[in-house]
């Protein structure tokens, strides 16, 4: 298929990005991996790309006064996956961030690109006018939804695609997003919208706001963390179930816990209830496995995905049993 036409501009400045922004159906370009497919296949159009790729101030890995650590939104995800501070103080994003897609991906592709990628169902990536393309049905509900939501499911069962988005919300990071009326911090675990508050949006962007950092918060004393994904090949692919665990521990005690799930829900999927679980208790067999029931007690499996519950159950038990060893 021929990639329709439209304008193309590379900017100089944030500034000159914002104001770019601000003219119906402009949209960035940031690695163009997820972008530039849709484009092609005519999932969205565009009148206007704003290329960001000249903007420096957006790239790069950098510690913070507070000891934490910040992304530019720029940055490519094989520089997160390599970068040494990431792989020792937040290692289940260095873990996430080597599980995107393949080498020439990772080099391409940026975090900011990756917290804002276009979902994965087949029905939205294909010629099906669904809810969320601005129709009045969701084609997955009722058809092929093996690899579909099983929490959070509300007129639209999409799965939330990014790798790296369930490891931020653990670490519970947070994003600046800029726009013509300056900047403002957003959590991640506020960044993705869920279908119970709109159906078309997949984050809190306005049209004309730009991702320009992620900050992560200095690691706990006593924090550990892992992400875990399972996917349907070896090579290349989404999640069928991720879990990415940020856990700060007191001795063997676990004071306080961050378990979020990936392929679970049209967002990155916290589960409070494992974290009810586990929290002020050691990781012995019981409460494991009582963690793990309670991931998946809640679960709404549709048709064809129900074999999620089991996967996600084992999962987090053998995520957890791995931590309580390091
Ligand atoms: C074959 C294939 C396999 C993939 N596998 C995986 C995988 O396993 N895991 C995974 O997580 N992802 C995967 N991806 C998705 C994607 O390539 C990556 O997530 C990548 O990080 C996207 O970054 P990008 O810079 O290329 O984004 P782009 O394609 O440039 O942009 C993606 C979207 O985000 C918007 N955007 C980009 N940057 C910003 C910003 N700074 N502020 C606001 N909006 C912005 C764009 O307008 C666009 O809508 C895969 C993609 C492909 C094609
Ligand atoms: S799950 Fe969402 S994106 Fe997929 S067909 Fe249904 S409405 Fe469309």
């Amino acid at each position: 298929m021929l990639m329709p036409n439209f304008n193309y501009i590379k900017v100089k400045s944030l500034k000159e990005a914002i104001g770019q922004l601000s003219s119906k159906g402009a949209r960035i370009h940031a690695g163009g991996t997820d972008l530039l497919g849709c484009l092609r296949d005519e999932i969205f159009g565009a009148e206007k790309l704003v290329s960001i790729g000249r903007l420096k101030a957006l790239r790069g890995i950098r510690q913070t006064s507070d000891g934490g650590l910040r992304i530019g939104a720029l940055t490519a995800i094989a520089e997160v996956e390599n970068n040494k501070t990431v792989q020792e103080r937040y290692s289940a994003l260095a873990q996430a961030a080597s599980e995107v897609g393949s080498p020439q991906l990772r080099n391409q592709g940026t975090i900011g690109g990756n917290l804002c990628q276009k979902p994965r169902c087949w029905y939205y990536r294909g010629e099906f006018q669904c809810l969320r393309k601005g129709g009045d049905t969701c084609y997955a509900y009722q058809g092929e939804n093996q690899f579909h939501c099983i929490f959070g499911g509300n007129m639209c069962y999409i799965v939330h695609p990014s790798d790296t988005a369930p490891a931020l919300v653990a670490f519970e990071a947070m994003t600046r997003v800029s726009g013509p009326d300056g900047a403002r911090l957003v959590p991640i675990a506020k960044f993705h919208v869920p279908p119970s508050e709109s159906v078309q949006k997949e984050t809190i962007l306005k049209p004309n706001e730009i991702v320009t950092e992620v900050l992560l918060p200095p690691p706990a004393k006593g924090l550990r963390s892992s992400y875990r994904k399972v996917r349907a090949r070896r090579s290349w692919d989404f999640a069928l179930a991720s879990v990415a665990l940020a856990l700060q521990f007191d001795g063997d005690r676990i004071a306080r816990a961050r378990v979020v799930l990936g392929g679970a829900a049209p967002v990155p999927w916290r589960s409070k209830e494992v974290e009810e679980v586990i929290t002020g208790r050691r990781l012995d067999a019981e409460t494991v496995t009582r963690a793990a029931a309670a991931a998946v007690k809640n679960a709404q499996p549709l048709k064809q995905n129900g074999y999620k519950v089991p996967l996600f159950r084992g999962m987090i038990e053998e995520a957890l049993a791995a931590i309580a060893h390091v």
